[in-house]
């Protein structure tokens, strides 16, 4: 028999249908690159041949680059002696020309020999430029022979030619757009939703320009906006139990200490701010005021050194932004680069089982443009909500097919629902109660 379909929540293994499961998005912590979702996604044997596959590419770009840098020195030298080469004649064409004297025969002469000069060099110039192109394409031809360029197999075209077409390109575009936002690239944001006609209104853009601003002022190591930010969200900031106006006070005070001595004073009063902290940091509090006692000797040759390290600075533009983030209802990943990163890992996986459909020739199995043809596990990082799958029909539900709860407590989709209702009247498939099929209630979740 069947299990009963109530409602189960989190997370269920790939193998067990109709059950909730957790839609996707993302992975990607700062640390994490490229590589490691390539790891992640392969097998050790894949991914070391994986390793060797980009090696042979880069060791391509290398040469390209390389040739790049010495045209470019090449270019400035050839440049700069042709440069000094024209003034100097210049110069003598002027001072014949101040004392009124007519135009020499050697004078004609170097002239004549400036131009040919000239276009020779220009000539060597752009045949060297050409012979760059070469190797560009070399890399290009490493790209196609080392990896598999048929990634359009697993990219079904009906997602863009559906109906929806504009407004799915519009959503792509948007995605774009707060990218660029969210990355600081404010011009590139404007300048594209000014040429895709994107109507983004100032309070969709407010929260990143404020983000950004202050960001920038801390990569500059300057605390003020943040502190004023973090000061006036007290409230919020408490209730998310973020530490972010604690650490900026801290980095503050640890920097009066690098001040030395002379800056003893300013410290012990600066210290009043930790007053509203004293219970929940208090012993770092406690290793701040320690370091006191070897102001007059350097923190830095004290046992507190560790407070001057630089850590510090890149630890608190990570906290502020997923503080900041998290009070702004914003991801502190862009939802494109959540996007991508699924899709590095997706990718193989996608690949290895359109090779084996197409080798069993099921190739109806994966028809559905909305979903993928199996499960692929993106890691814990990736769990952000859930969606339910019918247990009857087996798909998830969806907007317009969603789960339905009966009275009994069991939820099935509106689409088994209504296949299910015989004579005006609906048995459940599981425990099963006879009931009103309108008593059915639509499960959000
Ligand atoms: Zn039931």
């Amino acid at each position: 028999m069947m299990e009963p379909c109530a409602v189960r929540f989190p997370p269920v293994g790939p193998s067990d249908d109709g059950a909730l499961r957790h839609a996707l998005p993302p992975p990607v912590g700062p640390s994490d690159d490229g590589a490691s979702c390539l790891r992640r996604a392969l097998p050790p044997m894949g991914v070391r041949r994986m390793m060797e596959l980009c090696a042979f590419v880069e060791r391509e770009l290398d040469k390209v680059l390389h040739k790049f840098l010495s045209y470019g020195q090449h270019c400035e030298r050839s440049l700069e002696e042709l440069l000094c080469y024209v003034s100097q004649l210049r110069q003598e064409l002027s001072s014949t020309a101040l004392q009124g004297a007519p135009l020499s025969a050697t004078l004609s002469l170097m002239m004549a020999q400036c131009c040919r000069k000239i276009k020779d060099t220009v000539q060597k110039l752009a045949s060297d430029h050409k012979d760059i192109h070469s190797s560009v394409s070399r890399v290009g031809k490493a790209i196609d022979r080392n990896f598999d360029a048929e990634l359009c197999s697993v990219v079904s075209d009906s997602v863009w030619e559906s109906r929806e077409k504009q407004q799915q390109q519009q959503i792509l575009q948007m995605a774009i757009v707060e990218h660029l936002y969210q990355q600081g690239m404010l011009s590139v944001a404007e300048e594209l939703s000014q040429e895709s006609t994107l109507n983004v209104d100032l309070d969709f853009k407010q929260p990143f320009l404020e983000l950004n601003r202050i960001l920038e002022a801390l990569h500059k190591q300057d605390l003020r906006p943040a502190l004023d930010w973090a000061i006036s969200n007290r409230q919020h900031l408490l209730e998310l139990n973020s530490s972010l106006e604690f650490k900026l006070h801290r980095l503050h005070f640890i920097r009066l200490l690098a001040g030395g001595p002379d800056k003893q004073l300013e410290a012990l009063s600066y210290a009043r701010h930790f007053q509203p902290f004293a219970r929940l940091h208090q012993r770092e509090i406690q290793v701040m005021m320690g370091s006191l006692v070897y102001l007059p000797l350097g923190i830095e040759n004290s046992p507190y050194c560790h407070l001057l390290d630089a850590r510090h600075w890149t630890e608190i533009c990570e906290t502020f932004t997923r503080d900041a983030c998290a009070l702004l209802g914003l991801s502190v990943e862009s939802p494109l680069s959540v996007s991508f990163a699924s899709g590095c890992v997706a990718l193989p996986v996608l690949m290895n089982i359109k090779a084996v459909i197409e080798q069993r020739q099921c190739t109806g199995v994966w028809s559905h443009k909305d979903e993928l043809p199996i499960e692929i596990e993106l890691g814990m990082k990736c769990w952000y909500h859930s969606v339910f799958a019918c247990p009857i029909l087996r798909q998830q539900t969806t907007d317009s097919n969603p789960p339905i709860k009966l009275i009994c407590g069991h939820v099935i989709s509106r689409d088994a629902l209504n296949k299910l209702i015989n004579g005006g009247k609906l048995k459940c498939p599981y425990c099963p109660m006879e009931q009103n099929p309108a008593d059915g209630k639509r499960i959000i979740f």
